[in-house]
């Protein structure tokens, strides 16, 4: 399933496998002067490049390797010859199926191996220069894309909201308010966030502010309380009143255990 928006010259592509009658979990993409960020799941494969036979698709960049933001790839090159590009540190990760949890093939499904090009420090468009920033943090191999004249900063799954209560076992929280921080440099004063998620959010700095802020406090709580010698289960239970429901459907994936673990294990 498939809805758009367009949001100036910006066209968002949202998409979801649908799954007894409902929507899954969407996914974005985005297509700006022939350019299409990220290109959703293998569920959604078919149906976007369908969508897109309408559209001018000059290249396509990946935001990160994961398995929900590069399955039109595939498609898309066989049919029309379209260049892809993605950080040197995704290009391995892209070329070979990944490892998936039940929940995952539900409802992603397995991408088709791809060979896209390294990215450089810059990607044009014939009328926008796109500023590419390594942000790792929720994976290796992160990118985010910014047009500083536009004010539009294209932030894969860097930003999934202002507080988010779990992560994913390979996130790596210090990264990532890192990559946030970096974000913040990089960006003109103001700029419009556009997720993977799907928020289009006009007040980009607050809203990446707010998360960087929540993310420094909830680290140092968490490093305070495991200093005091409470227990992984007393941080979780004293900050997250308890483990989140997320993590039983995905598999342990999305969990509060993760985000303390991150704070305690990969330092600061
Ligand atoms: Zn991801």
């Amino acid at each position: 399933m498939i809805e758009t928006r367009q949001y100036g010259e910006v066209l968002q592509i949202r998409m979801s496998r649908v799954f007894n009658g409902q929507p899954l979990y969407w996914v974005a993409a985005y297509l700006v002067d022939g350019l299409l960020i990220d290109s959703g799941c293998q569920h959604t494969a078919q149906e976007l490049v369908d969508f897109l036979s309408d559209y001018h698709v000059e290249q396509i960049v990946n935001t990160h390797y994961h398995e929900d933001h590069i399955a039109g790839n595939w498609m898309l090159h066989q049919q029309r010859q379209i260049p892809m590009y993605a950080h040197r540190d995704s290009l391995p990760l892209m070329r070979q199926v990944p490892t998936l949890y039940p929940y995952q093939e539900l409802v992603w499904g397995y991408p088709q191996p791809v060979d896209a090009q390294e990215l450089g420090p810059v990607i044009k468009t014939p009328r926008y220069t796109f500023a590419v920033l390594p942000t790792p943090g929720h994976c290796p191999g992160h990118i985010a894309l910014l047009e500083k004249e536009q004010g539009w900063c294209f932030s894969g799954d860097l930003f999934i909201s202002e507080r988010p209560k779990v992560l994913r076992p390979e996130e790596n929280v210090h990264e990532i308010m890192k990559s946030l921080q970096y974000l913040l440099n990089c960006a003109p004063e103001e700029f419009t966030l556009f997720t993977s998620m799907g928020q289009i959010i006009p007040k980009g700095r607050q809203a990446v502010t707010n998360l960087l802020s929540y993310l420094q406090s909830v680290s140092q709580q968490v490093l305070e309380l495991h200093d005091s010698g409470h227990s992984l289960d007393d941080i979780r239970q004293i900050l997250f009143g308890g483990e989140s429901r997320m993590a039983e459907v995905t598999n342990g994936q999305f969990s509060v255990n993760n985000l303390i673990m991150s704070v305690l294990t990969h330092g600061n």
